[in-house]
């Protein structure tokens, strides 16, 4: 009697779990043909957040980078990298046309509670350890005599900047969380706060990370012209003409680009695969309503959204027993790289998915019929997120008309990318790059190139910290 009662609530699970997952897949589906649309919608708010301020979701931002490095940078400059979960200090010495003689880092995480506490703490926070690190430093990189330090400050929020060293923030993403910093200077902020730590230095360009990361691509490769982060957070850069920028009122700058940082974790469209799953975590997240592309993308969400698909099978499939796990129902408890791990599992009895169910969410003795499951709800959103970021690029193609031949010739177009999420997550970068020959086609595809460049965000503000030295 008991065998049989077994196996019926096992087939009866069975048959509940496959319909979840079924219905998650025609939901997360994400046709060429979506994807197009979804592109066509983003090179469309591109060119209105282009034309006056607040005119899309898309911020469009103008970063008052209006030339790239040129390879001439020299002398020794200093950049600051914040916008996850943890905090960089370098210091790098430019060279030249000889390139970076050395560079040296320091890296610490953020506490989470300063996250999320005041301003004056998070900003005391980081210039401690930028005191430690230049009392560390040997006489031979000290600032010559009557010269200051300087540095670029790669801050990776969406800041409203004012000039090339200065700027406001308009909202935190991301898990942080400090309201009575919203509308303040982030320069004047990190300023006082290295006074008060006794460090005398300037910042003398403030860079978003993707600003960064293009400016340090573009050191190495002269054809780079898009930057996009795929970390904690997702966003984009690229260079745009000035004449294409219609809220641009300032003077006409003499390369005629400005270097857009789109913003584009923002981007929302009718056209974007939206599940329950998605409308929950949003609802419940610090910023409702907000960085809904975002959401469905980037290292931060992935694993949480798969933990809140899981928590639905358990539920109403007994996935994981006749009770949900109480391990499962805690928020952000299944993190993007233990998800990764999962999804690149080819043991044959899928041990690091059993291992992880169990060491993680405290689920033991998962079946292998169960743990296959659990791969393919990693896969469907890791998917669906790495083809939405690969639509996101083609629609910076499309609105640079780099998406199709014209007259015999397709410009060569090189891609930066950085992240946490496109180092680390082989299945998902491999899908973003294929996807995205699979929408230009092959013949465009070959004058298209990734390049990982690796922390480029903390040289490449470096880098702009030179070009924009007071001293030049
Ligand atoms: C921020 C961007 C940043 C991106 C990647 C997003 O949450 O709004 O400014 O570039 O994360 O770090
Ligand atoms: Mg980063």
């Amino acid at each position: 009697m008991l065998v049989v009662r077994r196996y019926m609530q096992s087939s009866n699970q069975r048959v509940k779990s496959s319909y979840i997952l079924k219905e998650l897949e025609e939901k997360c589906a994400t046709p060429s043909s979506k994807l197009r649309l979804i592109a066509d919608a983003m090179s469309v708010e591109m060119h209105a957040g282009l034309a006056s301020e607040g005119g899309s979701k898309l911020k469009m931002i103008i970063s008052f980078v209006d030339n790239l490095p040129t390879g001439d940078e020299q002398g020794v400059y200093y950049a600051l990298d914040l916008g996850g979960t943890n905090f960089r200090v370098l210091r790098v010495q430019l060279a030249g046309q000889s390139g970076i003689d050395s560079q040296e880092f320091a890296e610490v995480s953020i506490p989470p509670q300063l996250m999320v506490g005041s301003s004056e703490a998070l900003f005391d926070y980081i210039a401690a350890e930028v005191a430690k690190f230049v009392g560390d430093e040997s006489e031979k990189f000290g600032p010559l005599p009557g010269r200051q330090r300087e540095l670029g400050f790669t801050f990776s929020f969406p800041v409203l900047q004012l000039s090339i060293d200065s700027g406001t923030l308009i909202r935190w993403t991301k898990g942080f969380s400090i309201d009575e910093m919203v509308g303040k200077d982030v320069v004047a902020e990190l300023t006082k706060a290295m006074e008060r730590k006794g460090v005398n230095m300037r910042v003398s360009a403030l860079v978003n990370d993707t600003v960064g990361t293009l400016a340090g691509g573009r050191y190495d490769n002269k054809d780079v012209f898009i930057a996009v982060i795929l970390g904690t957070g997702t966003n984009a850069a690229y260079v745009e003409r000035a004449q294409a920028i219609p809220k641009w009122h300032g003077p006409h700058p003499k390369s005629g680009e400005m270097v857009i940082n789109m913003e584009w974790g923002n981007f929302r469209s009718s056209h974007l695969p939206l599940t329950e799953y998605d409308n929950t975590l949003d609802a419940e997240s610090l910023n409702p309503g907000e960085q809904i592309f975002e959401k469905m993308i980037s290292g931060m969400y992935l694993g949480e959204i798969v933990r809140r698909i899981l928590c639905r099978m358990a539920d109403e499939a007994d996935l994981f027993g006749d009770t949900v796990p109480p391990k499962l129902k805690t928020p952000f408890i299944l993190r993007t790289p233990e998800m990764s791990a999962m999804h690149h599992d080819t043991s044959p009895d899928l041990k690091v998915v059993g291992n992880t169910l169990k060491d993680i969410l405290e689920i033991p003795n998962v079946p292998i019929s169960t743990r296959k499951i659990v791969v393919e709800v990693c896969n469907i959103i890791a998917t669906r997120g790495a083809r939405l970021a690969a639509a996101g690029i083609l629609g910076i193609l499309k609105k640079t008309s780099r998406d199709t031949i014209k007259d015999d010739e397709v410009p060569k177009t090189v891609i930066a990318m950085d992240g946490g999420l496109y180092e680390h997550y082989k299945e998902y970068r491999h899908c973003l790059e294929n996807t995205l020959n699979e929408l230009v086609g092959d013949e465009v595809a070959k004058h298209i190139k990734f390049v990982h460049s690796n922390d480029g965000s903390g040289i490449g503000a470096a880098l702009l910290a030179a070009s924009h030295s007071q001293y030049i």
